[in-house]
């Protein structure tokens, strides 16, 4: 069985609901407060963690074992949490300063020795994600638009059932430049009505670990119910779950000796 830790910065969901003090506080913008209302609305039970856990536990060969937020103690990402996920699973949006860089490192630490990472969508600005790639993230963006997802590496067993294109009529546009380092395959493009394009699914390894960043998913639209974006996913949790998760850091080695000539 794939482990899967699924973290959400939980934010949102709490946002302008009473209670929830460490997210509300007086002057909130109207606008944003609209926004985290429709999110709840569309996200299943209120909640993105829920739909990205119903999309796990389709899968026969993966479980969610964890779901962890912001406001837990260390994130919800302890040692232990961590010692027990193949493949970790982020999305987040506006709170990515306040994961401490202690955490954030752990999970630097833990991708280098093997466990999957799958930075989902406004991600592309989490602590882990940068510090693993070394470079800002940043990217130009704009409110939801008609979104044709192309298949640019077919061969990758991330598209694997995938066609030619997936198409989302509504997906926040994300376009170039983005600063990334160059990905080790570029399996999807995103094409939106407005002209842009975006390297919407990129894989990187890093240490023995195997990182997949994908695109959609903003948080008012619906692309996480469609069953292609659904299966790239799938296939994402199975292709970044593949190297062993090593429990000890990885050192230098002394060697006493050099390697025998084999004349
Ligand atoms: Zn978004």
């Amino acid at each position: 069985m794939i482990r899967v830790t699924i973290w959400n910065e939980n934010v949102q969901e709490r946002m302008g609901v009473p209670g929830n003090e460490d997210v509300n506080r007086p002057g909130l913008p109207q606008s944003l407060l609209d926004q985290c209302a429709e999110m709840r609305r569309v996200q299943t039970d209120g909640a993105m963690h829920n739909t990205l856990r119903d999309l796990i536990n389709e899968m026969p060969e993966a479980e969610v074992r964890h779901i962890a937020t912001l406001e837990m103690p260390e994130c919800g990402l302890s040692e232990d949490v961590l010692n027990d996920t193949d493949v970790l699973i982020w999305w987040s949006h506006i709170a990515h300063e306040r994961v401490p860089d202690e955490i954030a490192m752990r999970v630097v630490s833990h991708v280098q020795r093997g466990m999957g990472f799958i930075p989902l969508h406004s991600s592309h600005l989490c602590k882990p994600f940068r510090y693993l790639m070394g470079t800002t993230g940043t990217l130009r963006w704009r409110e939801g638009d008609f979104c044709r997802v192309w298949n640019t590496c077919p061969t990758h067993p991330i598209a694997a059932g995938i066609g030619d294109y997936i198409e989302l009529d509504e997906e926040e546009m994300y376009g170039e430049f983005f600063d990334i380092p160059k990905p080790d395959d570029i399996v999807s493009m995103s094409w939106y009505a407005g002209g842009e394009l975006f390297r919407s699914g990129c894989t990187w390894t890093r240490g023995y670990g195997r990182i997949f960043y994908f695109q959609p998913g903003h948080e008012t639209n619906r692309s996480y119910f469609n069953p292609q974006i659904r299966r790239i996913i799938h296939n994402a949790v199975q292709w970044c779950a593949e190297p062993e998760h090593r429990t000890e850091e990885r050192i230098c080695l002394p060697v006493a000796e050099p390697m025998k000539n084999t004349k």
